[in-house]
């Protein structure tokens, strides 16, 4: 649903504009300011292929947090640097997932190794 950012108000998806305000509609609202810090993100890790990426990214999903899989090599600058680094992608959680991720990614990693 198309917001105001300015008043706030949620319109129908066929609305551009905010009548009242005459602001361009956006998808979401911005985030509040005080909580800021809750929406960064950051990159957890690096993953070496697509397999491993999605079978963490599913794990952290399943323990109900929002991991994105970013595949490096998607843009141009992103290949050039992920073929000299040796890896693919990354995973890319909120800033207050973080800690757990972290964990979440030590078991992974530590389950990975031991098979
Ligand atoms: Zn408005």
């Amino acid at each position: 649903m198309p917001y105001c950012p300015k008043c706030g108000y949620e319109y129908q998806p066929d609305i551009n504009t905010c009548p009242d305000c005459n602001e361009q509609l956006v998808a979401f609202l911005p985030p509040d300011p005080n909580q800021g810090e809750l929406f960064e993100t950051v990159q957890l890790c690096k993953v070496p292929d697509e397999i491993t990426g999605m079978a963490l990214q599913s794990l952290l999903r399943d323990a109900g947090i929002d991991a994105n899989l970013r595949d490096m090599r998607a843009s141009f600058y992103g290949s050039v640097l992920s073929n000299m680094q040796g890896f693919w992608g990354t995973i890319i959680v909120y800033k207050k997932d973080e800690k757990k991720a972290q964990k979440l990614y030590a078991t992974f990693q530590k389950d990975f190794q031991g098979k």
